[in-house]
């Protein structure tokens, strides 16, 4: 393709973009598309020789547009909301075509610097302590998701706990440290609340470290405790265990409970070799809100915090912002130096190595899009999309208190997030396949819905009844936009 066939393809490209998003409402946000669908439309060969853009492009449409998800539909409730935006998009593509795998800072200056400046900025405009910001011990820097945070901060975490171990116990020969190092990294437990983000455990088999999830309860809300962790550690301890790590959370993925961070802090100073980090990936949005950032006061006591931009605050993903406490921390574990990684700006130590911040080596101009975004609206344009969603929640909220023969709220809304449950309907005992059901009663369901002969199709039906009820009450409010949680 040539810069003119690329100049008349992209206009098309963008043409065709807009038009979606003109005209994303009428699409349906499910697919209806089998597995496997795919499979049937491309061929299973790639193609000998080139083919026109022309052809490529149809293809989007006739192949691609039939098996997506319309995440950015209005219509679109499941999960947490995904950010799309213009500015974003822009940003996606001037990353694109500056392509510049900047894992070093001599690999392009700016993408690092913008980096640390926007970083900075966000930290700011969160309301983080000062400890967070890049000009003391600290900084922000972009990971690929919060996961990925999380596995970051947990390998600079063990590798912290076993350096000041071996440290305390005077070991100098490296064998020693070797073979003491293992012995340690063989004891060391991550801890997160049972509600606490999946990817926690995740980063603990990555990591190579037993997990353990404390348990919390519907009194109090689901938030973890001091006394629980207190409870979790000293349980460990006393079987020659070493937790090393937790997660602490503001906005857990079911219910987004905000855990109790003054009593965990309590505890933390009794034990300041586990690293806290904080989970903020969705609800640390809204701590540009000053009402909200009395959360952002109580990070004092972490080592890390971490929330997506492409969740909540209209930047395309990927774009997790992960701050440290101590940077050292993050490089003394992941840093690893080859003679071709080597040059005087790095040995100077004026710069700043992102390859040393992450696990990959290579990076890309994530900071263009947070930069575009946040220079679009304004720190007071973000903050009114955050409080429009928080009001379209509470009003959300206040819709399903007023049906209580469907719906009851489990938990305070919080942020923009309304968990309800489905009072289940008693009625006479139903038939599947044939086989009595044992009189449990199922999920709301309509009297005049014919009971299917497939489990799963009977699922998909309650979901529907469901699905319609919520809208039922979304339609009393059209402009209403809301990321809800339906647990059936
Ligand atoms: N943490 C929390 C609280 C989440 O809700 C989620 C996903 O919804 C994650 C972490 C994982 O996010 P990511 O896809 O960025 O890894």
């Amino acid at each position: 393709m040539t810069g003119q066939g690329f100049q008349k393809a992209a206009v098309s490209a963008v043409d065709d973009i807009e038009r979606y998003y003109t005209n994303l409402t009428s699409r349906q946000v499910l697919p209806s598309v089998s597995p496997g669908y795919l499979q049937k439309l491309l061929p299973s060969e790639p193609p000998v020789h080139g083919e026109e853009w022309q052809d490529i492009e149809k293809d989007i449409e006739r192949t691609i547009m039939p098996g997506i998800t319309h995440w950015q539909s209005p219509k679109f409730m499941a999960f947490f909301p995904a950010s799309s935006t213009y500015p974003a998009i822009l940003g996606e593509m001037w990353s694109a075509a500056l392509t510049a795998p900047a894992f070093n800072w001599i690999c392009s200056p700016a993408v690092t610097e913008l980096e640390t400046i926007v970083l900075d900025w966000l930290a700011n405009m969160l309301g983080l302590p000062a400890a967070f910001l890049s000009k003391g011990e600290g900084g922000g820097v972009i990971q690929g998701s919060a996961s990925e945070a999380i596995v970051t901060v947990m390998v600079a975490a063990r590798e912290r706990f076993v350096r000041r171990q071996l440290e305390r116990e005077g070991v100098n020969d490296p064998e020693e440290i070797e073979d003491r190092s293992c012995e340690l990294r063989a004891k060391l437990v991550a801890l997160g609340s049972d509600h606490a983000h999946s990817s926690t455990k995740k980063a603990a088999n990555i990591a190579g470290s037993r997990y353990r999830g404390i348990s919390t309860d519907l009194s109090t809300e689901f938030a973890l405790t001091g006394k629980q962790l207190r409870s979790k550690i000293e349980e460990l301890h006393a079987r020659g265990l070493h937790p090393y790590y937790l997660t602490v959370t503001i906005g857990t993925t079911n219910t987004c409970a905000v855990d109790d961070f003054h009593s965990i802090a309590e505890v933390a100073k009794d034990y300041p070799d586990i690293w806290i980090h904080c989970d903020a990936a969705y609800a640390g949005a809204a701590l540009i809100l000053p009402e909200y950032q009395h959360l952002a006061k109580e990070m004092s006591f972490v080592d890390s915090f971490d929330m997506n931009m492409h969740k909540w605050l209209l930047t395309n993903f990927d774009a997790s912002c992960l701050f440290v406490r101590k940077r050292r921390d993050l490089t003394d574990a992941l840093s690893v130096t080859p003679a071709y990684l080597k040059n005087s700006f790095t040995e100077s130590g004026l710069v700043t190595d992102y390859r040393d911040w992450q696990v990959p080596l290579g990076r890309r101009f994530r900071s263009l899009k947070i930069w575009f975004v946040i220079r679009t609206w304004g720190v007071a344009g973000l903050q009114e999309h955050i409080r429009h969603h928080i009001r379209l929640g509470d009003l959300f909220a206040e819709l399903v208190r007023s049906r209580g023969d469907i719906f009851s709220i489990m938990v305070p809304a919080r942020f923009a997030l309304t968990v309800l449950t489905v009072h289940p309907r008693r009625r006479p005992t139903p038939q599947l396949n044939g086989v009595t059901e044992g009189g449990v009663p199922r999920p709301y369901e309509d009297q005049h819905v014919p009971v299917e002969p497939h489990a799963h199709d009977q699922q998909l039906q309650e979901a529907n009844e469901i699905t319609k009820e919520v809208y039922t009450l979304i339609d009393q409010r059209k402009e209403l936009f809301l990321t809800a949680s339906v647990i059936g």
